[in-house]
C-alpha cells in the first residue's frame, strides 16, 4: 500500500529524540511522502530544513490562526519573501479558529484574507484550518479566492452539508484519525460517503492519535492505519484507497518523483 500523510508537524520538540526513526517508520509502513506543515515563521524555517534533509518530506509556509494577532506588517512582508524564495508546496496552515483562541476573530479574518491573496498571487494551493468558524471560513475563501484558489480543509470535522459546500468551491477535505474515535459516528459517515477523489488523509502528528493509541504521540506511520480503517468502512481494499488518495495529493501539491 502507498499513502501520503498530507499534514504533520515534525518540527515539534516531541520528535527531537527520534525524528529520523519516525520518518523511517513512516516509509516502512508504506507512507511514501509527508507534507510537513508550518504554523509560524520559526516553524516554516524548520520545515524547510527538514525538507532539505529528507527527500520524502515537502514543506509549506503557514500562519496558524492562533498566531494571527502576533504578526506585524513587517512580519507579513517577511512571510511573502519566504514564500517567493523557497520551494513550499502550499500556503498553510492558515484559517480561522474561534475555539478558545487568543487571536480576535476580526484579526484572524484580516490575516486569513491576506493569506488567500498570497496563495492566489503565487498560484499555490492552501491548507486551511477551520474550527467553530465554517461560515466565516467559506465567506473569506469566496470573497478573496473568487474561484481562483484551490485548497484543502484539513482535519475536516464539520457536518455533511459543509463538506459539500467545500466541494462546490472546488476544495478538498482531508480526514484525520478523529474519524476512528468512538464518538465520531456522524463524521465517519461523511468520510464514508465522500467522493474518493475529493479527499486526502493526514495524521496532524503529533496530535490526534487513532483510537487504539489515544493519548499517545501520533506519528506519520499511523496514516497507514487510517487508510486501512477507512478502506474497511468503505468496503474497498486499502491499496485502492491509498492509490486514489495518493494520486489526489500528488496532483494537489504538485509533487515530483513520488509515484
Ligand atoms: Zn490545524
Ligand atoms: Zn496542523
Amino acid at each position: 500500500m502507498k499513502v501520503i500523510d498530507t499534514h504533520c508537524h515534525l518540527f515539534f520538540d516531541s520528535f527531537d529524540a527520534d525524528r529520523e526513526e519516525v520518518v523511517k517508520r513512516a516509509s516502512a509502513a508504506g507512507v511514501c511522502h509527508l507534507i510537513n506543515v508550518g504554523i509560524d515563521a520559526e516553524t516554516n524555517a524548520q520545515s524547510l530544513e527538514l525538507a532539505k534533509r529528507f527527500t520524502n518530506i515537502s514543506c509549506t509556509a503557514g500562519l496558524h490562526p492562533h498566531h494571527a494577532h502576533e504578526i506585524t506588517d513587517a512580519g507579513l512582508d517577511e512571510f511573502e519573501k519566504f514564500v517567493a524564495a523557497n520551494p513550499v508546496v502550499a500556503i498553510g496552515e492558515v484559517g480561522l479558529d474561534y475555539f478558545k483562541s487568543q487571536a480576535p476573530p476580526e484579526v484572524q479574518k484580516k490575516i486569513f484574507a491576506r493569506m488567500v491573496q498570497l496563495a492566489k498571487r503565487y498560484s499555490l494551493p492552501m491548507i486551511v484550518h477551520s474550527r467553530d468558524a465554517f461560515k466565516d471560513t467559506l465567506d473569506v475563501l469566496k470573497a478573496e479566492g473568487k474561484g481562483a484558489v484551490k485548497g484543502v480543509m484539513h482535519c475536516f470535522s464539520y457536518e455533511s452539508s459543509s463538506f459539500y459546500e467545500l466541494l462546490d468551491i472546488g476544495f478538498l477535505a482531508s480526514f484525520t484519525a478523529n474519524i476512528t474515535f468512538k464518538n465520531a459516528a456522524a463524521l465517519l459517515e461523511v468520510a464514508k460517503k465522500a467522493p474518493l477523489d475529493r479527499i486526502m488523509l493526514e495524521t496532524d502528528s503529533p496530535y490526534l492519535a487513532p483510537q487504539s493509541f489515544r493519548g499517545r504521540r501520533n506519528e506519520p506511520a499511523n496514516v497507514a492505519h487510517l487508510a486501512e480503517f477507512l478502506a474497511g468502512e468503505r468496503g474497498i481494499s486499502k491499496e485502492e484507497l491509498g492509490r486514489i488518495t495518493t494520486d489526489t495529493a500528488v496532483k494537489f501539491f504538485g509533487l515530483k518523483g513520488v509515484l
